[in-house]
């Protein structure tokens, strides 16, 4: 057995799932995944979720990608790196070289490293010479990042998660957080169960963190704006704004004031069905606060006012005082282990890391310097207009890294037809996925526990990961592969390890100046913004807000309804979110035995008054139809539903519940509003 032992290897890692940000220790003996054990982790102490407890067997399995795929015909044959290499020089050179740079598009992963998404858009914007650079927090939290930058400068959690257990109120709004964020959740219920801390929820289904709230509403879909600018026009009508805070810290008063006007209780009752004397006490309560933190998700960022009502819950804080103190502030809870830093090291369309804007003269300056090259000078195509622009014949080749686009971008049938145009689609990931049907060339890339690098968690606490397995087969991890495309392309880069790029980003980047691999090591970790000499910002605007004179701006907003209502044909509103035990569309935990074995498919959640109306009960199989496709799924009757309310884990390979959504999307960023479906229910004739 000691033998045995001294092959036992133990290596610090950040759980691959959610934002959270739990980090612990994985056992491995060869490529065996033997434990996970939590040692004190800043974020998660010794507590892990199902998923960072046992869906990692995704990194051993059959469907692991270990070649380079070609596509010929209707198959894929195997090929050598150096194949797959000239194939891609000759392509991307041949039409930048026919219908220049943009007609070429990047999409980078949030489940990458930070390093990984750094070099895909400096691979875009240096070498390749375009911004047309995104990557799938598109799908989901731009809309909150819009919401933040607009009145309180960084589009991040403005504290940790210690704020929210240490919050005399926490308010949850569109967030299925005890299924979405587990550990996150148990520290809110530890503190509303031992500390008196009290809990609002706002949502459209009781889930559990519902079901224990103090205060729960049901607003109707895609109103949360109306209630909340409701709340927000009643503590100012009845003067129980914080005065104070705001005349030091806050601009726009008059003009915010002024747009609240049309938020009456009665226009809030009758637009949210939410009972006036309801609206009251939840003002009343918020005013009352010592400190309030307001926590929200795609609940309410995939509507078309996505980034309107992350603008109102920070209008609302601001207009209360949570800001600046302990206990306070706005959480958009990022969904995927590293949504946060794929937006902070520069994969997007307009910014470079740091958000540094790309239309920025003296930013761009320190980049070409620094690059030697000459960069674009507009803003790029963000994931939504890629699409538009490959249906149009502008964008001609796409390249994504980790990201099964098919299955999570909104009505999957459009996305197909796009990807079935381009001239050359290069898809890279772990597994075989959906969109690598669509592509001509396919790369194997290595998962968390096969590489080094770092990650930013939804407090923007950056940690860094550490390599427990080697890379299996051929697949390479992703920051490996995209300098070797740089190269090839004439990239001339010299990166020998990740470190090597979190320098480059600290030497560029002011927010993470102070970021080195030595002062991430084990399991230290930093929140940016990080000065030069190391400290970080665990609560931010503890001095000032990020703007030129020092204030946060309160930001005006009028009320639009929903791009889809429910109608005669298309009666029922489709509700989707996820479930504990899976993540995303599944390509990872349906590879898990275990998990697979508690949740082997996914189901529709329809109302027991709906159940009756329809003549339904469990286990009954249904046809859903939207105007964009359709899916058949098996129904749970549940009264976590309410009414003509449906609901669909988005969990699931088989049963996409793409297939029905739109390509509606948020005004202010093109995230498409998933949540604005209206479908129709056809019950199927008994098995
Ligand atoms: Fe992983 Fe999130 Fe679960 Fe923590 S809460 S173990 S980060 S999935």
């Amino acid at each position: 057995s000691e033998m045995r032992n001294a092959r036992v290897k133990r290596t610090k890692t950040v759980c691959t799932y959610c934002g959270v940000g739990c980090s612990f220790d994985v056992w491995t003996r060869d490529r065996h995944i033997l434990k996970i054990e939590p040692m004190h982790g800043p974020a998660n102490g010794i507590s892990t979720c199902i998923k960072g407890k046992f869906a990692w067997d995704f990194t051993n399995s059959d469907d692991r990608l270990t070649k380079p795929l070609l596509r010929q015909g209707d198959t894929f044959v195997e090929i050598t790196w150096d194949e797959a290499l000239d194939v891609i020089e000759k392509k991307f050179t041949q039409v930048k070289k026919d219908h220049g740079p943009d007609a070429l598009g990047f999409i980078a992963s949030s489940k990458c490293t930070n390093e990984e998404s750094y070099l895909m858009q400096k691979l875009a914007r240096q070498v390749v010479g375009t911004n047309n650079i995104d990557n799938c927090s598109r799908y989901c939290q731009t809309p909150a990042s819009k919401g933040l930058q607009r009145t309180v400068g960084y589009g991040a959690d403005s504290g940790s998660i210690a704020d929210i257990e240490q919050a005399a109120l926490v308010v949850i709004v569109g967030s299925n957080t005890s299924e979405s964020h587990p550990v996150l959740a148990t520290r809110i219920k530890r503190s509303h169960k031992h500390r008196g801390q009290r809990l609002i929820v706002a949502d459209l289904r009781k889930h559990e963190m519902a079901e224990r709230a103090d205060i729960f509403i049901r607003p109707n879909p895609s109103t949360d704006e109306v209630w909340l600018s409701a709340v927000a026009k009643y503590i100012l009508d009845h003067n129980l704004h914080a005065k104070e805070f705001i005349s030091q810290w806050v601009n726009h008063f008059d003009e915010y004031a002024k747009s609240l006007e049309p938020f009456t209780l009665e226009f809030a009752e009758k637009t949210t069905g939410i009972p006036q004397a309801t609206l009251i006490t939840v003002a009343n309560e918020i005013a009352a606060a010592k400190s309030v933190c307001i926590l929200w998700a795609m609940g309410v960022t995939q509507h078309c006012g996505g980034s309107d009502t992350s603008t109102c819950i920070a209008n609302l804080l601001l207009l209360t005082g949570n800001f600046m103190r302990t206990g306070t502030g706005a959480y958009p809870l990022r969904g995927h282990n590293n949504v946060q830093g794929a937006s902070d090291f520069g994969s997007m369309p307009n910014v470079f890391s740091g958000y540094q804007h790309v239309d920025d003269p003296n930013v761009r300056a320190k980049f070409e310097a620094d690059w030697g090259c000459t960069l674009p000078t507009t803003k790029g195509l963000d994931n939504h207009e890629m699409i538009e622009a490959i249906h149009q014949g502008k964008l001609r080749v796409l390249y994504i890294k980790g990201e099964d686009t098919i299955t999570s971008d909104a009505n999957a049938n459009d996305v197909g037809e796009a990807f079935r145009q381009l001239e050359f689609f290069v898809v890279q990931d772990i597994n075989f996925s959906e969109t690598c049907r669509y592509a001509d060339l396919v790369l194997p890339a290595s998962p968390s526990l096969e590489k080094e690098g770092t990650y930013v968690s939804t407090e923007r606490r950056i940690q860094r990961l550490y390599k427990a397995l080697e890379p299996l087969g051929e697949s390479k991890p992703d920051w490996e592969i995209i300098q070797l495309i740089a190269n090839k392309l004439g990239g001339n880069w010299k990166y020998k390890h990740p470190s090597d790029v979190m320098d480059e980003v600290a030497r560029l980047t002011p927010s993470l100046a102070g970021v080195t691999y030595e002062r991430l090591e084990g399991y230290k970790s930093l929140q940016w913004p990080v000065a030069a000499d190391g400290r970080d910002t665990p609560l931010c605007y503890t001095e000032k807000f990020p703007f030129p004179d020092g204030k946060a701006r309160f930001f005006p907003l009028e009320y639009l309804p929903p791009s889809e209502e429910v109608n005669a044909t298309y009666d029922l509103h489709l509700n989707n979110g996820r479930l504990l035990e899976h993540f995303e569309q599944g390509s990872m935990t349906y590879r898990s035995a275990g998990i697979k074995e508690i949740t082997p498919r996914t189901f529709v959640e329809v109302s027991p008054e709906l159940a009756a109306e329809r003549g339904i009960t469990s286990g009954r199989h249904v046809q859903l139809t939207s105007p964009y496709g359709r899916v058949r799924v098996q129904v749970l009757v549940t009264d976590r539903v309410e009414g003509k309310q449906l609901y669909m884990p988005m969990n699931s390979i088989e049963e996409p519940v793409n297939l029905l959504t739109s390509s509606h999307t948020d005004r202010a960023t093109h995230t498409p509003a998933f949540k604005e479906t209206s479908v129709s229910m056809t019950v199927l004739p008994e098995q």
